[in-house]
């Protein structure tokens, strides 16, 4: 069954790329990912152009083939769950769409969050601000969790 992510739809084909690239990241210790692009006249979500490592957790690849238009991107955490990092806010914000693979207590899960507020350029840096005075890890993570909460739609894809 292929899965809605708002106004985009996921097939399984991608979802099974995205598993794929999950167990080849967690077997070699690295972060692997694609870009998720569209057909021209289509909300089908397809694979794009790869990503390796800082390629995946620093700037995310934004290229899409021939007229295809660039819709988000997937990147897998080889060694935490498929919760948003801190570095990863920033990219997930403007971009408006990304699904991360993660293990959480040994079990594979990918998720997708898909903004649902209007963008404000200004929040990222915001979140950065606030982020950098919390020092205890819980805190931290709970202050990118509540940031998930607040602007985005999680959608659990496995
Ligand atoms: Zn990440």
């Amino acid at each position: 069954m292929s899965k809605k992510l708002n106004s985009f739809i996921l097939p399984d084909s991608v979802t099974e790329e995205m598993k794929n690239k999950l167990r080849e990241g967690f077997e070699k210790e690295i972060e692997l990912g694609f870009s998720l692009c569209l057909s021209q006249n289509s909300n089908v979500l397809k694979v794009g152009e790869q990503c390796t490592g800082g390629e995946c957790s620093i700037a995310l690849p934004s290229k899409c083939e021939g007229n295809d238009t660039y819709a988000g991107a997937y990147h897998t955490h080889p060694h935490e769950s498929s919760r948003p990092s801190s570095q990863d806010i920033p990219i997930i914000y403007n971009r408006g769409l990304a699904c991360i693979g993660g293990i959480e207590n040994d079990k594979e899960e990918i998720k997708c969050y898909i903004r649902n507020v209007p963008r404000d350029i200004e929040a990222p840096y915001r979140f950065k601000d606030k982020l950098v005075f919390i020092r205890d890890r819980s805190e931290r993570r709970k202050e990118i969790d509540k940031f998930v909460k607040d602007n985005f739609m999680t959608i659990d894809v496995i």
